[in-house]
């Protein structure tokens, strides 16, 4: 700063000097003109640059500040540092404010800023989407006026910020949100909705299955534990009631086993969902295999066939296609009634393998058909139940043939009869030719298979 005083205190000095000297030497009225000429000169500089400088500040962004020398030169200078410093953070912040505002259109919680007095001051575009908050229309808007439900506005009073309020989204039913308040600034609050349709989904297939397992083991159990019961405390019951006890005992058990068994074969097709075998399947062979099975589960009750239209082989896991293919087969002997048909059948269609069963069963109504392999889904209960059933046969149906690329077709027409088709890709298949004797995997007994 001490530098800014030195040159006009100099230039003061040498004009006292000049006015001295001609005071001397001309007389004080000279040394007196000397000064007013000075004077009128500094003031008609000041003016203008006085001019300069404002005619600058009305549009400072536009044009570079005056040029000028001296006192004034240092001050124009000093004014450009400044405006560059600012024009600089300017866009600092500009670019940050952009990259903000960038980032918050990516991210998809609704978010929105609500000031001391709960108006919105902003929000991002999934606020639309979950909450039917505009930014550019609600800004300003009391948000108690805009989201008017009960349990909103209780969520608001209490300001607990360590809560969260799942609700239905008040614009889509469908989408279930988790709202949280996070305080923050001066009295401000960032309200944060996050979509947990998922999640909620899930969870709620969760509590299903549970409830379904539970409520699958307590029929067999109730019954095994009734009977232990009785046989405990009536000592001489007639052999033949006994008899038929042990029976009824033994069935629930096997039922409970076959649950155990389905729940441990989905178990492991979820948790191993990478290492997918990659065996030769000779699908005439195991066609042939699960023919034999469903004569024997049929035990002469129906007409049962096989086709061979393809002797090509399957790429896949055998233990799993044998688990998903038997599963078609016994649905078909257990939901036909008897001097019913079932035919087995093996074809090529456009490069894809076809595994098809049919059957002249009782048929299934067409809103059932896109529930079925969902896990302890049936059509009759207590049909499904009587035949052994768990309801879970073509939920691991569905599960092998996805992890083979593969997808079930079903055609059903109630009083006529179903077909379930395993459809491999193409990918899948192996020509005859290619797959010579000693690859095909041997088969083995079905108390190996898994299912
Ligand atoms: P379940 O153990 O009850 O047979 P699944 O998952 O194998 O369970 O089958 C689900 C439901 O699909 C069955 O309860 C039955 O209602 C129906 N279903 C399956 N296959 C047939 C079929 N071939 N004919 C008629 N209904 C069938």
């Amino acid at each position: 700063m001490m530098g800014f005083w030195w040159r006009p205190l100099g230039v003061l000095a040498s004009i006292l000097l000049v006015a001295l000297i001609l005071w001397a030497g001309s007389g004080w009225i000279a040394a007196l003109g000397f000064l007013a000429g000075i004077q009128a000169f500094v003031m008609v500089r000041r003016l203008w640059q006085e001019f300069r400088l404002s005619r600058w500040l009305e549009n400072p962004d536009e044009v570079d500040p005056p040029d000028a020398t001296g006192t004034w030169g240092d001050i124009f200078y000093r004014l450009q540092k400044l405006q560059r410093r600012q024009r600089a953070s300017r866009s600092e912040l500009s670019n940050a404010l952009e990259q903000f505002e960038h980032a918050a259109q990516a991210v998809p919680d609704a978010m929105v800023i609500l000031n001391r007095s709960e108006q919105i001051e902003w929000c991002n575009p999934a606020s639309r989407n979950f909450l039917g908050l505009d930014c550019d229309r609600d800004r300003g808007q009391f948000i108690r006026y805009l989201m008017r439900q009960a349990y909103f506005l209780d969520f608001l009073d209490a300001a607990d910020y360590s809560q969260r309020l799942v609700c239905k989204s008040p614009i889509n039913r469908e989408i279930t949100l988790s709202l949280q308040l996070v305080p923050f600034g001066a009295s401000q609050k960032l309200l944060v909705a996050r979509d947990i349709t998922d999640l909620e989904r899930v969870d709620a297939m969760r509590r299903d299955f549970i409830a379904n397992v539970s409520h699958e083991l307590r029929t067999p159990l109730t019954v095994v534990g009734g009977f232990v019961e009785t046989l405990a405390d009536v000592r001489d019951l007639p052999a033949s009631e006994t008899r038929h006890y042990y029976d009824l005992m033994l069935d629930h058990t096997r039922r409970m086993q076959r649950l155990l068994d389905d729940l441990l074969t989905l178990s492991r097709l979820e948790s191993d969902d990478h290492s997918l075998k990659d065996e030769t399947v000779s699908v005439a062979e195991l066609a042939q295999a699960l023919k034999s099975e469903a004569e024997s589960l049929s035990r002469g009750r129906h007409r049962i066939s096989l086709r061979l239209d393809s002797a090509a082989s399957l790429k896949g896991n055998l233990q799993e296609i044998r688990s998903a293919l038997g599963n078609l087969v016994s649905n078909a002997v257990r939901y036909t009634p008897d001097g019913g048909e079932i035919t087995l059948a093996w074809r090529e269609r456009e490069g894809e393998g076809v595994f098809a069963v049919t059957d002249t069963g009782e048929g299934i109504a067409a809103e059932h058909i896109p529930r079925l392999t969902e896990r302890f889904y049936r059509v009759d209960r207590s049909r499904s139940r009587e035949t052994g059933g768990t309801g879970l046969g073509l939920a691991i149906v569905k599960h092998v043939l996805t992890r083979h690329g593969a997808r079930l077709d079903i055609e059903s027409a109630p009083g006529k009869g179903s077909t379930f088709a395993a459809i491999f890709p193409a990918q899948r298949m192996q020509p005859a030719a290619t797959a010579s004797a000693a690859e095909v995997v041997p088969f083995p007994a079905r108390e190996q298979a898994a299912g």
